[in-house]
């Protein structure tokens, strides 16, 4: 349950916030987890429901953006979407590519009260 266990971290950072601010409860989380990350979002929903019960979280509202997959070709130089970690290139089919972008996983921002 590797879903449960970034939860919790997300969990723990908005503990951790909280406490720091004095804050009672959060209203608010946005999150970004990027598309290319091995997160399974119906078992990530499935995790928070229940991971969040009884903590700061338990009644906030959740958003969750998820970034997309975006490359850059160390060979053509071309860029591109990239939906999975280990396509290649469009361009020259190469493989040593830079991933710029969907590989995030965190917490963006948090309305606390
Ligand atoms: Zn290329």
């Amino acid at each position: 349950m590797h879903e449960l266990s970034i939860v919790m971290g997300i969990v723990d950072i908005a503990e951790e916030h909280a406490r720091r601010e004095g804050a009672q409860s959060v209203e608010e989380i946005e999150l970004e987890i990027g598309c290319l990350t091995t997160v399974e979002m119906e078992a990530f929903e499935s995790a928070w429901k229940q991971a969040v019960k009884t903590t700061i979280l338990e009644h906030s509202v959740k958003t969750i953006h998820r970034t997309p997959g975006r490359a850059g070709c160390l060979e053509c130089a071309a860029e591109f979407p990239l939906e999975n970690l280990y396509d290649a290139c469009p361009d020259c089919q190469g493989h040593f590519l830079q991933i710029y972008q969907g590989k995030e996983l965190r917490v963006r921002s948090l309305v606390i009260h």
